[in-house]
């Protein structure tokens, strides 16, 4: 019962709504999304050219809701991570357009909960509804790239760097990263809050910092059951929650030493995980280009085959951005 390949790679956009601030600093809205017809018009400012126009299966415009979000992108996913397959959900996009909104939210209000915590409820949910000789294991890690270097964000020690190893017959993996086994909801956001400070460490400024890594949260989940041989039979689905990091152009041309260093990096990864993505979607190139980052390496056995993906590009709906919301676009075009 293989999945449909088509289905398997997703892409779909959203817009997040213009702030105060941009009201009070007289930009205007730039962007018109119609989640109808699916799409999206970013007028050029100061331009008579009539807008340019996208079109993708599902975008959300600047009203939509988390839970609307999580239902039709997320859900799917995670019910096939349930049954053993491997998941990945990656938010992409210029930095301040709600990647960390999107893949966390706002924590404490209900209705403002990400896909993450959305789909750590969603998954015990399906636990404590588990009946019989059905027993699941929960495992999570949660690990930061930054600078093409692998930190353990749950780890004591947070000035170690992990190696991306290969086994043959465990395929790629992170040496010495660690694991937790996890026993509610609850649990798993005490352990991504812990994660989260450890991000910071050695950051002055954290929006910075986050808008130079990419932070991946990963839970493994084991499921033990009683087949028809009346043998236990186990199997493990992966999930990967990632908030890459910001896709602006992250130098102005001229810039050197440890700022062109990362930015080169964080380029380099950005792109090759648009050229994996492409590649899988377009189905019929023998080379992926897995190797060519950090990031799709560790991802290798959780993009492609029989995993599902999905990438939500954010945009911010005002005229200042019109560059870099045009350059998203694209570059979810080309995943789609
Ligand atoms: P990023 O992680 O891409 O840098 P954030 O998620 O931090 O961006 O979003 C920037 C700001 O915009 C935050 O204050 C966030 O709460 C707000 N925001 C982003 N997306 C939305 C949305 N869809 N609805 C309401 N507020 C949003
Ligand atoms: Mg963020």
């Amino acid at each position: 019962m293989k999945p449909d390949k088509a289905d398997n790679v997703r892409v779909v956009v959203r817009c997040r709504p213009i702030n105060d601030k941009e009201t009070s600093a007289g930009h205007e809205q730039a962007v018109r999304v119609d989640e109808v017809r699916g799409q999206i018009s970013v007028q050029k400012p100061k331009s008579k050219d009539p807008p340019k126009t996208f079109t993708f299966d599902t975008v959300f415009g600047p009203d939509s809701k988390q839970v609307d979000v999580y239902n039709l992108t997320a859900r799917p996913i995670v019910d096939s991570v349930l049954e053993g397959y491997n998941g990945t959900i990656f938010a992409y996009g210029q930095t301040g357009t709600g990647k960390t909104f999107t893949m966390e939210g706002l924590r404490s209000i209900p209705e403002k909960r990400g896909i993450i915590p959305n789909s750590f409820a969603h998954i015990f949910g399906h636990i404590a509804k588990a009946e019989g000789d059905t027993r699941f294991l929960v495992r999570a890690s949660y690990l930061e790239i930054y600078n093409e270097e692998v930190r353990d964000l749950l780890s004591k020690d947070q000035t170690a760097r992990l190696k991306v190893k290969e086994r043959p017959d465990i395929g790629v993996y992170v040496k010495d990263l660690s694991m937790c086994v996890v026993y509610n909801a609850d649990d798993m956001d005490g352990i991504m809050s812990h994660g989260n400070k450890n991000r910071s460490v050695g950051s002055t400024d954290m929006n910075e910092h986050s808008s130079r890594s990419h932070a991946i949260f990963t839970l493994t989940l084991e499921c033990s059951e009683k087949g028809v041989d009346g043998q236990q039979h186990v199997r493990v689905g992966k999930l990967h929650l990632v908030d890459l990091a910001g896709s602006e152009r992250q130098v102005k041309t001229g810039a050197t030493g440890q700022r062109l260093v990362e930015a080169t990096k964080i380029n380099l990864s950005l792109s090759t995980l648009g050229n994996v993505i492409s590649a899988l979607v377009d189905g019929r190139s023998t080379h992926i280009p897995y190797r060519n980052s950090k990031l799709t390496l560790m991802l290798r056995d959780s993009l492609g085959g029989n995993s599902k993906t999905m990438m939500c590009a954010n945009i911010g709906p005002a005229n200042y951005n019109y560059d870099e919301t045009i350059s998203t676009l694209r570059y979810a075009n080309r995943a789609k």
